[in-house]
């Protein structure tokens, strides 16, 4: 603290500040343009004042800042006010007054807080505020926090779930139907917890419209959750669609933070917003890698390739009367030391983008080719893989060259190597792509075209460009309204691909009713989750072990040829 004056003004200020400072109470005083004035040491230890600091930043994430908004200013009406607080695990009841300079100019603001936790008035007005939200008396943030790390301390072996909610579009809310109906709607969603509420079950209003919910893993049912929000919205009769967002964290250290077990919570919630088909989402460290990609750089990615950090994973490819698996997808898979697993969508656009794509694919090639060399040596000649080629790799690579080159230095059969491209390949100079396809395929190469059916395919491309095996994109295996109309489109793709003389390949199938329907249309090969996720070369050898091995190329011949029926 410290000001400039004469030398008997100076005198007298330090007297008050040595005064000031004996104070066990904190004492701050901010001016009218919300500048730190006056503070004392009590202030500096629990308030972490110091020079410079100002109103906002003091007052940010207290329930002060209701007090301090700009309308209040204007209104020229706070003088004096009490509040409590809670901080640190003490109750403190803040004395503050403004001043006003003939009621019209603000002139700075004076407060002091009281150590108030060990009086008997514990249970009185002051201590309810400093640990509960006024609109709804839910606890509020800070308590929470408190709170969740006591019920977590206490049941140290039961599991958890942090709950962050958030509904979409609560301003527009607010504007259309009127601050008043927005706090009746944040009332019920408060009362609505409150009635469902169990033991070990603790929530809160963090701010505005989000609340936070801490609950046993037993106890957490997200359809009920769901119905139970449609029930009270359609209670309260908004005729406007109300949509709540749900992220959920799983928790699985008991000592974390908190505040970032929400966060994390909230970050899985971030992750679906602005989506009207999704109400809940659940925090993975695939989220957790999203958000760390955005800060990915050119020279991370060309480090890591230089440390060999990118692996591949496989994916079985399996018949589906037979349960034999006919071949796998290799998929890369960058192992950073400090992110973890992270799959292609967060690092393949970033190498395409800058040209790198030709390292990535070419190694990824390499990876695979000495795979396959590696099976034929241990006596699995019969194994086959298919790698992903970039549509920029056509344009940027002899690819030709380079995958032949592979093939021969590994001492690998084409036959065991499948391509898959994609529609985009062939945007910009479909005559020379297409004979570089054939060029491949006469070398003994089978070549796929992947992702077919998603964004902007044609079919007309088909017609002219001689593709082996058609791979349905998973979009056609999505939930859908109508799924009789989805069969009839699936049905129509497996008779043109047959008709074209193309095998057919259902990419990312989760559901068994979904085998069934291509059971239905004639479409026997399936790449997807109901059969496995991408799996390490180890556990994809061991799957193999289990599951039986058919040879691809014969199997794709047949298909082709028609001897098969597929
Ligand atoms: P893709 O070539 O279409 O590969 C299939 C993707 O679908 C894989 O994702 C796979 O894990 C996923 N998938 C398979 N079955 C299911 C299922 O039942 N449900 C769901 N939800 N997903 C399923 P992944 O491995 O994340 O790869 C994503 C994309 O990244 C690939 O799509 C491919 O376009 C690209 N990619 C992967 N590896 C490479 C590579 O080495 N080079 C290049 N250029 N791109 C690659
Ligand atoms: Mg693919
Ligand atoms: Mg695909």
């Amino acid at each position: 603290m410290g000001n400039s004056g004469t030398k008997n003004e100076l005198d007298l200020m330090h007297i008050k500040a040595a005064v000031l400072d004996q104070m066990s109470s904190p004492v701050v005083v901010f001016d009218g343009e919300d500048n730190i004035q006056v503070y004392n040491e009590a202030a500096k230890r629990l308030l972490g004042i110091a020079d410079g600091v100002t109103l906002r930043e003091f007052v940010q994430n207290t329930n002060l800042r209701y007090l301090l908004t700009p309308e209040r200013r204007r209104m020229g009406r706070t003088k004096e006010f009490h509040m409590a607080a809670y901080m640190n695990g003490k109750v403190y009841l803040i004395h503050g007054k403004e001043r006003w300079e003939n009621n019209e100019r603000y002139q700075g603001v004076f407060m002091v807080y009281d150590d108030i936790t060990d009086q008997e008035n514990m249970k009185n007005e002051a201590t309810y505020y400093a640990t509960h939200d006024k609109l709804t008396g839910l606890w509020n943030r800070d308590y929470f926090f408190e709170m969740v790390q006591k019920v977590l301390r206490e049941n140290p072996d039961e599991r958890f779930v942090m709950i962050a909610s958030d509904i979409a579009q609560f301003k527009l809310f607010n504007e259309i139907l009127g601050i008043r109906a927005g706090n009746e709607l944040l009332i019920t969603i408060a009362e609505d917890y409150r009635r469902l509420r169990r033991s070990n079950w603790v929530f809160s209003r963090v701010t505005a419209d989000r609340f936070a919910l801490l609950m046993p893993k037993a106890d957490y049912d997200e359809e009920k959750i769901r119905k139970e929000f449609h029930r009270i919205v359609s209670e309260a009769g908004y005729a406007l669609h109300i949509h709540n967002y749900y992220g959920v964290y799983e928790i699985k250290n008991h000592r974390l933070e908190p505040e970032q077990m929400y966060n994390r919570a909230y970050l899985a919630l971030e992750s679906i917003k602005g989506r009207l088909d999704k109400e809940a989402a659940y925090y993975d460290e695939r989220i957790r890698a999203r958000r760390l990609a955005e800060h990915l750089t050119i020279d991370e990615l060309e480090h890591a390739l230089k440390a060999d950090e990118f692996v591949i994973y496989i994916q079985p490819q399996v018949d589906i009367e037979n349960n034999h698996v006919i071949g796998g997808e290799t998929l890369v898979r960058w192992l950073s030391p400090k992110r973890g697993l992270v799959p292609p969508s967060e690092f393949v656009p970033l190498f395409e983008k800058n040209g790198m794509i030709t390292k990535l694919d070419y190694h990824v090639w390499e990876l695979a080719c000495r795979q396959l060399a590696k099976w034929t040596d241990e006596g699995y000649p019969e194994r086959t893989l298919s790698i992903n080629i970039s549509a920029k790799n056509f344009y940027l690579m002899d690819l030709y060259e380079r995958i032949v080159g592979l093939v021969e230095k590994y001492g690998v059969d084409p036959q065991r190597l499948k391509l898959e491209i994609t529609e985009t390949a062939f945007v910009l100079d479909v005559k020379r792509q297409m004979e570089l396809v054939k060029r491949l395929q006469n070398k003994g190469f089978l070549v796929e075209m992947d992702d077919f059916g998603s964004g902007y395919s044609s079919l007309n491309n088909l017609k002219d460009i001689s593709i082996d095996v058609l791979k349905l994109d998973m979009n056609f295996f999505e939930k859908t309204e109508n799924p009789q109309r989805s069969e009839k489109i699936i049905a129509s793709m497996v008779a043109l691909a047959k008709s074209l003389n193309m095998a057919v390949i259902a990419e990312g199938v989760e559901e068994k009713s979904k085998i069934e329907l291509l059971r239905r249309v004639g479409c026997r090969i399936v790449q997807g989750y109901y059969y496995s996720k991408p799996l390490t070369v180890k556990q994809y050898e061991a799957y193999l072990e289990t599951h039986g091995h058919e040879d691809m190329w014969n199997y794709i011949q047949d298909i082709k040829e028609r001897k098969m029926e597929q």
